[in-house]
């Protein structure tokens, strides 16, 4: 068995070097997205010529970067984002965390970065949260972000497959990723900016997705807007909002209640949560679940013949967000919300935090 696993690193081989000094944890509500880290990080080395090394978790602390590593002038690199919570019986658990270990693995691929063991990361991400399990707030609105990165270290400027890499996980206490989670958010809508293509790496997390996406994230604020809804083709196609999966739950055009999301074209990041979305409310089986390509000229005519129940965002950050506004084409367009004409987004939001933090049992639990 064990020689036809690809080469990785193993959780057996870690080298675990504590912190002498630890760190004043935040209050408890100052917490904000990913301003404060935790006492230790996991780091694994890759080289072509001598594979993985041990993993290492030791003291948080600076990276040590060649200036012309290849990460910071060509970005290649890549990111994943899932959470520790801490629930029923002061327990930790994970939200399937073998599905971030894939999706890492495949933008590994697509990034010509090297491959690796997903389940064997998973159990060094799970040593790591152990030996700072005092960082996960013991709040059911707070959690402990855990952020995976994988960057090129090459140190020459050639254009090329990396022949160094870094591995390395650091982890960060989390509040609500809004101001107002409960609010509805507003999102500037103009095809004039694109955030993935057909053929690209938009369904990758990779960093120059985001970094990209800046531009259009500040025009949407001038706009009075919070988050870009992401467009694609002459068509209009919406894509996804901001850094989160859409859904559309309405009344679809054959006269059908259905809960609709765009399909992983190559576009769409393939979100976890996304998924559990569409596996949750299939298994419900009380209305049409699909992935299907939606245009802004449907919304617009949905909305006008009042057939549109619900939009929301989902991702790990924010569970799942209510969008009440969308800016297009010089008008705003009032999207009704929970409670005018749908539960919906509090009912998934429900299900999901449930089994979050341990109060439904669920095989999407992975303990710590
Ligand atoms: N789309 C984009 C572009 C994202 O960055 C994210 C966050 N990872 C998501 C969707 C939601 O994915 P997930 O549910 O796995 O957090």
């Amino acid at each position: 068995m064990a020689n036809h696993r690809i080469p990785s690193f193993m959780a057996a081989d870690l080298v675990i070097q504590l912190s002498c000094t630890l760190k004043t944890k935040p209050d408890r509500g100052s917490f904000g997205f990913g301003t404060v880290f935790t006492d230790h990080m996991l780091t694994i080395e890759w080289s072509e010529t001598e594979g993985w090394q041990a993993p290492l978790i030791k003291p948080f602390g600076d990276l040590s970067l060649h200036p012309a590593c290849s990460s910071l002038h060509y970005g290649i690199q890549l990111f994943e984002g899932l959470k520790a919570y801490r629930g029923d019986g002061d327990r930790l658990r994970l939200f399937r965390p073998m599905l971030n270990m894939n999706r890492m693995a495949a933008a590994a691929k697509r990034a010509c970065l090297p491959a690796f063991d997903q389940s064997e990361l998973l159990e060094c991400i799970r040593r790591l949260i152990e030996i700072d399990q005092d960082w996960v707030p013991r709040s059911d609105s707070a959690s402990l972000y855990i952020r995976p990165t994988l960057i090129s270290t090459e140190p020459t400027l050639g254009v090329k497959k990396p022949s160094r890499a870094l591995l390395y996980v650091i982890l960060s206490q989390v509040g609500s990723y809004f101001d107002n989670e409960a609010e509805a958010i507003s999102l500037w809508a103009d095809p004039k900016y694109t955030r993935a293509w057909k053929g690209g790496t938009g369904d990758c997390k990779m960093g120059g997705n985001y970094g990209s996406a800046l531009f259009a994230q500040y025009e949407a604020v001038d706009y009075g807007c919070q988050q870009v809804l992401w467009l694609y083709g002459e068509d209009h196609q919406i894509t996804e909002a901001g850094t989160m999966n859409i859904f559309l739950h309405w009344i679809n055009e054959d006269g059908e209640e259905e809960l609709a999301t765009p399909p992983l074209d190559g576009l769409i990041l393939p979100g976890i949560t996304r998924q559990s979305i569409l596996e949750l409310t299939r298994k419900w089986d009380e209305f049409k679940v699909t992935e299907r390509f939606l245009t802004m000229g449907q919304l617009c005519s949905a909305l006008k013949q009042q057939q549109v129940k619900e939009i929301f965002g989902s991702g790990t950050a924010c569970v799942i967000c209510p969008i009440g506004h969308v800016t297009y084409q010089g008008k705003s367009l009032k999207i009704p919300c929970q409670g005018e004409n749908s539960t919906l987004t509090s009912r998934i939001a429900k299900e999901l935090t449930d089994i979050q933090y341990g109060r439904t049992v669920s095989d999407w639990t992975f303990l710590v």
